[in-house]
């Protein structure tokens, strides 16, 4: 009795670990690293995504996706075939080796602990970047297009109208003689969550569509200076994961994932202000597709309940993986603009103005228009850049 007691539990140990190898070794077999999707349509899958930066919280989102919550669910994807394709081309490693953290910059450690940051000096250029590369899409609402747009048309839009796009939510005859990529988004004209992500997913979709190497987005109180822009961006691989922006917070945002009707998911991630602009690769945009293009934005919004622009944190961290870099080149009016130096702002990336802890916010600068004439400093600010500007007045002190 014995006996057959022990050679059952011998035979049952040497059947397991036959097992367990035979796992082992079809596992090293197919073991790819990046996001697989389920052949049988059910949803996705995350398999394995290896390396240092590991994916912080995918595994809830993921089932949640798969478990039918999203409007992700149970729906083909159509750029399946080209995700894995892309996944299986850059490896972690790759992507890490060319990026060295991403910042450059090893004395730029912040509160934020070993956050990639854009150091002071840029690095040097890796890819040549033409105006046309880069997709800046303009958030605007009807109601600003007199207010607002028209100070950006007048100034840096007037020199890149090739390069920006103008994403409203009404008609405007006026607007499209003045320039010519005014795109109605046909989202509703309010400030609510939902609204200004139905803006965003249209700017994903239509950037996706344009073939571009870079995504930018910006507010209609914001000065791009493209120039620097364009030195920025072209330190950078637009085939890699690039996601480089400014934080308005000075730790991560917390969140709760909806998983499921009555479950919840603590996450937590950084994510790039809108207000101060922020630009994304080719290469990350392509990945974030299925949290991002059709209607996978809105639900993606929706599962944690946050503006567009954490929601576009949410997807590039939290799912993804992949850091934002932190770059104090861009600005929003939810920082003091007047500590933007003097000597510094032909440096930046962008600009803004608006309203600072109840104060009027704008960059402090003399120029070429007295605060009056011209309260954002906009065309103070384009004179300085452009001289040659026909309605610049000649002879300026700064
Ligand atoms: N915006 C919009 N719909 C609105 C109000 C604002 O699309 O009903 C846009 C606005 O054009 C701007 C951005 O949302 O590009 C941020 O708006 P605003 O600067 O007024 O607010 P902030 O969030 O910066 O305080
Ligand atoms: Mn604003």
């Amino acid at each position: 009795m014995l006996k057959s007691c022990g050679q059952k539990l011998l035979l049952s140990l040497v059947g397991s670990m036959l097992t367990c190898f035979l796992v082992l070794m079809v596992d090293q077999q197919k073991g790819q690293p990046g996001l697989r999707f389920g052949s049988d349509g059910a949803g996705l899958l995350l398999q394995s995504f290896e390396g240092p930066g590991r994916v912080a919280a995918p595994g809830s989102l993921l089932r949640t996706l798969s478990r039918g919550g999203s409007a992700a669910a149970g729906q083909r994807l159509p750029e399946v075939k080209s995700f894995t394709d892309y996944f299986s081309k850059l490896s972690r490693s790759k992507r890490e080796a060319g990026m060295g953290g991403g910042g450059g910059s090893s004395s730029s450690l912040s509160s934020s602990g070993d956050r990639p940051e854009e150091g002071k000096r840029l690095r040097p250029p890796v890819e040549d970047l033409a105006p046309q590369d880069v997709f800046i899409a303009v958030k605007t609402t009807k109601k600003f297009h007199k207010a607002r747009l028209e100070l950006l048309l007048d100034t840096w839009i007037s020199r890149n109208r090739g390069m920006t796009f103008i994403f409203t939510d009404g008609e405007d005859e006026e607007l499209k003689k003045r320039t010519a990529n005014v795109i109605n988004t046909n989202c509703s004209a309010a400030h609510s969550r939902q609204a200004l992500s139905c803006k965003m997913a249209v700017e994903y979709d239509k950037f996706i569509e344009s073939g571009r190497k870079w995504f930018c987005h910006v507010d209609d109180d914001n000065y791009v200076n493209v120039q620097m822009l364009l030195k920025l961006l072209s330190s950078y691989p637009h085939t890699q994961d690039i996601y480089i922006g400014k934080p308005s917070l000075d730790r991560p945002i917390q969140a709760t994932e909806r998983i499921s009707e009555n479950k919840m998911h603590p996450v937590h991630f950084w994510f790039a202000t809108g207000g101060a602009g922020f630009c994304i690769s080719r290469g990350l945009a392509l990945k974030m597709s299925p949290w991002a293009s059709g209607g996978h934005f809105m639900s993606t919004a929706e599962k944690i309940r946050l503006p567009d622009d954490c929601t576009i944190g949410y997807i590039i961290e939290s799912v993804l993986g992949v850091k934002l870099i932190r770059s104090n080149l861009f600005h929003s009016h939810l920082e003091n603009l007047h500590q933007v130096a003097k000597s510094e702002i032909h440096n930046q990336v962008t600009l803004s103005y608006g309203m600072f802890e109840n104060k009027r916010n704008s960059i402090h600068m003399k120029g070429a228009f007295s605060v009056e004439e011209d309260p954002s400093r906009f065309r103070s600010i384009h004179c300085l850049l452009h001289p040659d500007t026909p309605w610049c007045p000649l002879n300026v002190v700064y």
